[in-house]
């Protein structure tokens, strides 16, 4: 049996999680939930699963999920940070799925590494902000870290077996988003409703807009570098928009493993909760006749700014990709709301990057002051495109 914590279990990561969950009650027992929005929906887990503690963000919101609730339930409501930690180091738990989108997923993920949970890790944004500290902090106390998300999934099972000193490249697969075909000059026009309907995979709002910019597999360049402990330089973004490779490994001998299936996430969630084991999930396969081929193509770095951005920070380290990561959450929250169009998204983080003082090999302080700084300054910059007259 694994006892899990689930940070974030009212998103999209976190309700395929508890679908996982559900199929398989000999398996799995949830302890504690975590959620910020959706209190409707985390009540109702909670009377699914009957975690021994939930948490929610704001003192309000344990009021509205204490009254969503019958008078004698059992479990323990808190908020706020401290309800967070709480449920990442929870004495019962040997396994925390992190799936709180965004910088706000570090502290906790870090309480449960020193906690010495096992983490299977959705929330890329802890390994962009803080990759070293986490996988250093991870390698002491001896506890795995096994990827959520569909790509690292995929190398991590394209490596297993294989010696590292033979691995040649990472070919991390990206389906390029709604905006593939859209000519770059019909860019300015496009809405937040547009960057949202991703045409393969069904996400929260901040990682769908991720996807349409690129950012998203920017990131992910850079949570590959430290989940599998490899140089920039040895991983390459192809394009392949039908999202059924989920990622290729090549080796020295010219050999090229990929790991396929249906793009559902399902897939990934389980194999980080029960590898080596893989559990009957009912996944239909890839329908290949239907499909008919599977293309490639290379990404286009002069449309998708973000790719190049994050690569830049990937190869600079220390609090650069810190600053892109804030600079892109403070971007895409500006465009959501519709203060600043799509194009504007990898200029205000580019903006926060040639501004910023990178600190080498940053302690936990400084990485969170560069958040801090970087959101500022993308903010400031947010401001003054608003007063010279917006979008
Ligand atoms: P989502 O927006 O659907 O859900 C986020 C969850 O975190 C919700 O439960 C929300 O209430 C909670 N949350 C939001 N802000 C919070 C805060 N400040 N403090 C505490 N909790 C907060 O997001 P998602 O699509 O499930 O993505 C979650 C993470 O998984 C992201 O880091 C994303 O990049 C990664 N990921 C998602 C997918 C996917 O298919 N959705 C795939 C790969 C990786
Ligand atoms: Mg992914």
């Amino acid at each position: 049996m694994r006892y899990l914590t689930i940070l974030g279990a009212t998103g999209s990561i976190g309700k395929n999680t508890l679908n996982v969950v559900d199929q398989f009650p000999d398996l799995f027992s949830v302890k504690a939930l975590t959620a910020r929005n959706n209190i409707d929906l985390l009540a109702e887990q909670i009377k699914r699963f009957s975690p021994e503690l939930a948490v929610v963000y704001s003192e309000k919101d344990v009021c509205r999920l204490k009254g969503l609730l019958a008078p004698d339930n059992h479990t323990d409501i808190m908020s706020g940070k401290d309800g967070y930690r709480a449920a990442a180091v929870h004495q019962d738990v040997d396994t925390v799925v992190s799936a709180i989108v965004g910088a706000a997923g570090l502290l906790p993920t870090l309480s449960a590494i020193a906690a010495g949970k096992h983490i299977a890790l959705a929330n890329k944004e802890t390994l962009v902000m803080a990759g070293d500290i986490v996988m250093s902090q991870a390698k002491l106390r001896n506890i795995s870290i096994l990827p959520v998300d569909s790509e690292h999934s995929a190398i991590f099972q394209c490596l297993a077996g294989n010696r590292k000193q033979d691995l040649k490249k990472i070919l991390l697969t990206a389906s390029g988003g709604p905006f593939r075909n859209l000519p770059a000059h019909q860019f300015k026009s496009i809405t937040p409703e547009k960057a949202l309907a991703h045409p393969t995979w069904d996400m929260g709002e901040k990682i769908s807009i991720d996807s349409a910019t690129m950012m998203n597999k920017g990131l992910e360049v850079i949570e590959a570098k430290h989940l599998f402990d490899v140089s920039h330089q040895k991983i390459e973004v192809v394009i392949h928009p039908q999202s059924i490779i989920h990622s290729m490994v090549s080796y020295i001998d010219g050999t090229v493993i990929a790991q396929l299936g249906t793009p559902d996430m399902k897939g990934a969630i389980a194999y980080a909760l029960s590898c080596p084991k893989r559990l009957p999930l009912n996944q239909p396969l890839p329908d290949f006749s239907g499909i008919g081929a599977l293309t490639f193509e290379p990404p286009d770095m002069k449309k998708f700014p973000c790719l190049g951005l994050a690569f830049f920070a990937c190869e600079a380290g220390g609090t650069l990709p810190c600053v892109l990561n804030a600079a892109n959450e403070e971007a895409v929250d500006a465009f959501l709301n519709k203060h600043i169009g799509f194009i504007q998204i990898p200029e205000v983080i580019d903006h926060a990057m040639g501004k910023h003082n990178v600190v080498t090999a940053p302690e936990i302080d400084e990485i969170l002051l560069a958040d801090q700084w970087a959101r500022k300054t993308a903010g400031k910059w947010i401001d003054r495109f608003r007063e010279k007259g917006g979008v």
